[in-house]
Formats: C-alpha cells, structure tokens, sequence
C-alpha cells in the first residue's frame, strides 16, 4: 500500500464521523471553513514525505514489508535515528509556519507506548496484536491521535473513588463479550482528533486494583459508532487575510471525546485489566510526547529569538545595553533548548526493543521550554512596544486616502518601510496568541508532573553524588 498522499487523506476524512464545531454538526471536516485549515495544517506532513527533498528524512525502507513507510511508525534503534525523527519534527514545525502538522507523531509516541507496555506485560497476546496495529499503520499511513487525558473529576480522587460525581470520569470497561469490550467515559483536549483516521487510547494516570476496570488502552477508527467529538472554537490567524502575500496559515484544535458505549474489537485492545502497568503505559507516553513536544518548540523558540532580534534592529535600539541583556536571555532559552533536545536522543535508552530518549534530560528539556516561555513572551512585548496592540491593521493600509499617513508615520529608524515594521508586528501577533502561555505549560503535561519525573529519574544521579562526597568527606 505504501504512504498516504495529501490528497488521499483529506478525501479519507469524509467517513461518516460525529464532530461538532460552535455548535454545529460538521459533515465533512475537510471541506470545512474552520474544520478544514486544521485539516490542511496535518496533511502538510504528508506533502512533506511526498517532496522527494524531504524523503531520506520523513521515510524509511521497511526490510520486513519490502515498501517505504513514514518514519514515525518505525522503532528507533539508536541515537542517530532518534535524532532523524527529532529532526523531521522540527523540519517540519519550520514549514508548517510555527505550528507542528501532527499527523502521525502524536500517535506515534502512543503506539510506541503500547509496544513497551505489552513487552512489560509479557503476554504475547497483546505484543501480537500490538505488531499488528503497527503493521496495518505502517501499510495504511493513516493520521493518528493520542486520546490520554481523562476529563477526571476532582483530582484527589482516585477513578474508581465513590465520591466522584459519577464513575465516567475516567473512561472505563463497561462490559465484555466475544467480539470485545465497550467503553465509556470521555477525553479531553486532544488535539488532531478531528481530522485523524485513528485515535489511540491510553489510560492518564497510575492505577490500583480497585481502577482495574480504567485500566484499558486501545485504537479505534474515529468514525466509531458511538464517538462524538466536540472541538475547541479557535480564532483564524486574523492578519493573513489582511495581509495577501501571507503564506497559507496553519492551526489546530483539539477534542473533547465522548465514548457512549463504544464497541472495542478484540484484536484492537492493548491493556484491559492490567491496572499494574498503567503507569508503565501513561509514564512512556509522556517520555515520548515529550520529546516530540520539545522538538516542535525549537522552531517556535526561533521565531521568538528572531522577531526580537528583528523589532530591536527596526526601533534601532539593539545595541542598547538592557537590550543586549534581553536578546541574551533569549539565546540562551533557544540553545538551551537545542542542546537539551539533542543530547536526550544521543544519550538514548532501551525500552521494549526500540531506543527512547534520556527521561531526565527530556523532562528537563520540557520543564525548561515551559517554565521559561512567559518570561521570553515578556520580553518580545517589551521589545516590540505598544504599536503592537495599537498601531493601524493593513486594510487601513490599503485605502489611499490613509495609506501615506500610515506608511510615513509607521516607519521606525531609516531604511526600515512602515510596511516592514507592521508585517513584523503582524507576525508576532500571530505566533503569540494569548493561549499559547497555557499551551506551553499544560501540553505534554503539567510543569509538576515534569518536576516529578526528573526527581524519580534523577534519584539514582543523586545517590551517586552524595556516594561521591562522602568519599570526599571520608564519612562512614
Ligand atoms: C493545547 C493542548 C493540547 C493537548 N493535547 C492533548 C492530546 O493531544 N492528548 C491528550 O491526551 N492530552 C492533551 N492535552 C492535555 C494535557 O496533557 C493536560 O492539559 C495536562 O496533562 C494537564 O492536565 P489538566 O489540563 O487536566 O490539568 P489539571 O490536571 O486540572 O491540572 C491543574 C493543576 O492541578 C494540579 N493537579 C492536578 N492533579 C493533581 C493531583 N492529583 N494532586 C496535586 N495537584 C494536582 C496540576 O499540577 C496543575 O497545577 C493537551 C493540553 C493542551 C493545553
């Protein structure tokens, strides 16, 4: 079958599946107004591995089924295919304009997840039906989504706790039966899943045997019977239609999922029961997803650096001491974040057969991208001034009797065109919408869940330092 061409996956997403968006019953996401810039924004990963430029890095050749599959449903062997597939995501955010396509490495980090789980396991039942589901995507190409956050009711409660409002507030085996089990229960914020061909399902969080019925992973195709999905309202980029010469822009959303006694196959089903190794599933995801969450941000960090850098040149105050000071902070985020990124995938470990980045340094990573990216927005605000919010949009800039005025009086230090000067504001204005800040911290999850990762990894580290130093101090 081979790979998927753009084309063919838009066409894919007219099958029958229930999504609402503003209140509205969508009939074919691809053909949508709003539905159906998301749509584009994920089949640009597709018109990336048809590019032959771009084949080495977004293909490989599959020895086993004798065709070239996309490189995200491969199982990374070593550091330096790591680092391909880091590479590809970061190529691939740079030419979706900022924003990730998200067709299949989402997924990708869940699938992968399933394959260390099942080896964790140990049952060979579901380490066959695993190699299946990599098979059949491997051939398909389909677009896949990750569906692991539960809508979760009061977070001090475990899933099965009495004192949750109602026991679907975390998605759960309801029954099973010969042809497989039917679950209930909702996720939410996941994003793609409106315009994906699968969505892969994983439990959010660690469970006890009183969960064992919450305990449950699977695939399903997203026209399912008895999914809904209910998308988030986004704003459309505003100023690319102001402003004519604007590439195409790209943009997600993201789902809340209903599951109302949804059928599951069998051969479908990769964890049922085996609330032991929840948190093996849901802890690997996040390792994955958050790799794939920090490449995508090296890209963003440049257009942060460079935006900056351009409103410090064009107002012609770059060399200003308090400038130079910010310019730096904002060097020292984006290299941080590229060596942090890269050296997860070098310093790589074995997991279930397949190399997964460095946990402590990912997280590291993440934590860092997060916790850092409100103080880096501070400085492009302060940078860009306050024509960033007030200054005359480029529809005024087309009326004649005004465009003078607008062109003279927008115009920074000489040499700079008024025009240059609110492109650039334009640009920011497009690649920091306010929710970014609380994308930035929640997506790939939150900054404490980050923190508990790196201490857990980390403790054997700080073992080793505290050996060290009582050696030094001749202690015991
Ligand atoms: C843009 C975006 C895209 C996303 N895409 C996806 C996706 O594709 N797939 C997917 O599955 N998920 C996705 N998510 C969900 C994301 O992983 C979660 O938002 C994140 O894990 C935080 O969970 P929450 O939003 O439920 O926040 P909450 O869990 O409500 O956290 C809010 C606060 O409560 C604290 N808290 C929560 N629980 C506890 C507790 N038990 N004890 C103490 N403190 C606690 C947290 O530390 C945090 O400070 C996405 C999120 C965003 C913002």
């Amino acid at each position: 079958m081979g790979l998927m061409t753009a084309q063919e996956y838009l066409e894919s997403l007219h099958d029958g599946r229930i999504v609402y968006y503003l209140g509205e019953k969508i009939e074919n996401v691809a053909q949508d107004p709003n539905l159906g810039v998301c749509a584009r924004t994920m089949a640009l990963d597709y018109e990336i591995a048809e590019d032959p430029k771009y084949k080495d890095l977004a293909t490989v050749y599959d020895e086993e089924l004798g065709e070239t599959i996309s490189r995200y449903y491969h199982k990374p062997q070593n550091g330096e295919e790591l680092i391909k597939a880091h590479d590809l995501i970061v190529t691939s955010t740079n030419l979706g304009d900022g924003i990730i396509p998200f067709s299949h490495d989402i997924g990708s980090d869940a699938l992968n997840a399933y394959s260390i789980t099942a080896q964790a396991i140990g049952n060979p039942e579901y380490i066959q039906r695993v190699e299946n589901y990599r098979t059949y995507l491997k051939q398909k190409d389909l677009a896949t989504c990750a569906a692991v956050t539960d809508v979760k009711g009061d977070r001090m409660l475990r899933p099965s706790h009495p004192g949750q409002a109602h026991p679907d507030q975390y998605l759960r085996v309801v029954e099973k039966n010969d042809k497989g089990i039917i679950v209930r229960g909702a996720k939410m914020h996941i994003t793609g899943a409106a315009y994906s061909n699968e969505i892969l399902v994983l439990p959010c969080r660690a469970m006890t045997e009183k969960d064992v019925d919450y305990a449950v992973a699977f695939a399903i195709p997203a026209n399912t019977p008895g999914l809904t999905q209910i998308c988030r309202p986004f704003k459309s980029k505003v100023s690319s239609l102001e402003f004519p010469n604007t590439r195409q822009h790209f943009i997600h959303t993201d789902s809340l999922i209903v599951f109302d006694d949804v059928l599951v196959p069998w051969e479908r089903v990769f964890m049922c029961g085996e609330w032991e190794h929840a948190a093996t599933m849901v802890y690997n995801f996040a390792l994955l997803h958050r790799r794939t969450g920090v490449a995508y941000r090296i890209p963003m960090s440049e257009q942060l650096a460079g935006v900056a850098m351009a409103m410090a040149e064009y107002n012609g105050v770059s060399q200003a001491p308090h400038v130079r000071e910010k310019l730096t902070d904002l060097l020292v985020y984006l290299e941080t974040l590229r060596s942090l990124s890269r050296s997860a995938c070098l310093d790589f470990v074995m997991r279930g057969g397949m190399a997964v980045p460095n946990p402590v340094v990912t997280n590291i990573a993440k934590y860092h991208f997060a916790s850092k990216y409100h103080d880096m927005v501070k400085i492009i605000q302060d940078l860009a001034g306050g024509a960033l919010v007030t200054s005359p949009t480029y529809k005024d800039f087309q009326v004649p009797e005004i465009k003078s005025y607008i062109e003279k009086y927008m115009i920074p230090k000489n040499g700079i065109s008024g025009e240059q000067r609110m492109r650039m504001m334009d640009l920011i204005r497009r690649i920091l919408p306010a929710e970014n800040e609380t994308i930035c911290l929640h997506g790939e999850g939150s900054p404490m869940a980050e923190r508990m990762t790196i201490f857990l990894e980390g403790r054997r580290t700080l073992a080793q330092c505290m050996k060290l130093v009582e050696t030094q101090a001749q202690v015991g």
